[in-house]
Order: structure tokens, then C-alpha cells, then sequence
């Protein structure tokens, strides 16, 4: 409840962001702080280490910041998921809707070996659109996804909802 309430006043509400009627919940002044963003790290890495993670995903492009260093607090790997197009070596892709179109997003095809076990981190849990593509995208280079990460999670949205048939059993954390 601690570590919960410090996280909670470092995030700070943005009106109408990226567009009308939309609140964003921006990120930076938690990353801003010391004492805030090391918490973070280290929660994240303690449920790297909880779920025996042996890789990190990190989601483009806030996942990224969250997941890097939990990795490397947690001393696995980490293995970024990209927007397509931005990855150089072979990969296989996933299509998802958004509210407006379409996006992809992308993993290197060997980023996994047998056994590994994959948790993902992101900023934010909205719709959960981002995350299922996610799940799907690490399932089918064979590797077994043992949870999802989340600082924040917008319950009014209900993504827990929607991933919940995708977790097949795995653990979706929101700090
Ligand atoms: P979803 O796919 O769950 O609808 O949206 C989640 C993705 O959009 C995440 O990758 C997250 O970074 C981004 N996102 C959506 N809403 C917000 C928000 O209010 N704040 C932040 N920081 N990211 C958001």
C-alpha cells in the first residue's frame, strides 16, 4: 500500500491527451524521481523473480523503460517488442485494432528458446489491446508467457477483462 501510494502520486493526469475528452495518466514525473522509479524497478524485478521469468519483454516505447532495468535488477535478459519495421534480423509480426485503425507490432523470430519463459512489461494497461497482441506474438514463437506487468492499470476500461481468456492462467500484476 506503501510502494501503491508513492507510485500513484509521481503520475500525473493530462486533459484531453493525445486528443478531447481523453485523460492521460503521464508517466514522467514518476521516472523523474529517484526514490519512485528505483521502488518501481525493484517491484518489478521481485515479480520477474516470483513468476521465474528467464526473459523480460518490454513493450514500445514506455514498456521499454520499465522493463530494461527490471531485467537487468532481475539478471535476465531482455527482449524488446517493437512497432513494425524496426527490427532488423527476421521476425514475426501481430496485427491488433485500435480505436482509430489498425497497428503491428513485432519480435525478432530467435528471441526465445525452448522452456523460456516470457513475462511482459508495460506502462499502462488501457483497453488491453496492446498486451493480448503481445501474448498472442510471444505464444507463437513457442515460449510460454508466465505474466503480465503492469504500473498502472485503467480499470474502467476493463483490459483485465479482456485478457483474461489470453492469460490462459497467467498472472496479470498492476502496481
Ligand atoms: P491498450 O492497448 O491497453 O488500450 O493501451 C495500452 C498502451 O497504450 C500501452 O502501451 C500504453 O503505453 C499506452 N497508453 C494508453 N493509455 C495511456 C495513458 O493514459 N498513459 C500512458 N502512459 N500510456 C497509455
Amino acid at each position: 500500500a506503501e510502494l501503491r501510494d508513492l507510485l500513484i502520486s509521481r503520475i500525473r493526469d493530462v486533459q484531453d491527451y493525445p486528443q478531447p475528452g481523453v485523460v492521460f495518466k503521464d508517466i514522467t514525473p514518476l521516472l523523474a524521481d529517484p526514490v519512485a522509479f528505483s521502488a518501481l524497478v525493484d517491484a518489478l524485478a521481485e515479480l520477474c523473480r516470483k513468476h521465474a521469468a528467464t526473459k523480460v519483454v518490454g513493450l514500445e516505447a514506455r514498456g521499454f523503460i520499465l522493463a530494461a532495468p527490471a531485467a537487468a535488477r532481475a539478471h535476465l535478459g531482455f527482449v524488446p517488442v517493437r512497432k513494425a519495421g524496426k527490427l532488423p534480423g527476421p521476425t514475426l509480426a501481430q496485427g491488433y485494432d485500435l480505436e482509430y485503425g489498425s497497428a503491428e507490432i513485432e519480435v525478432h523470430a530467435d528471441a526465445f528458446g525452448p522452456g523460456d519463459r516470457v513475462i511482459i512489461i508495460d506502462d499502462v494497461l488501457a483497453t488491453g489491446g496492446t498486451a493480448e497482441a503481445a501474448l498472442d506474438l510471444i505464444r507463437r514463437t513457442g515460449a510460454s508467457v508466465v505474466g503480465v506487468s503492469v504500473l498502472l492499470e485503467l480499470g474502467f476500461l476493463a483490459g483485465r477483462e479482456r485478457l483474461a481468456p489470453q492469460l490462459k492462467g497467467a498472472p496479470l500484476d498492476a502496481l
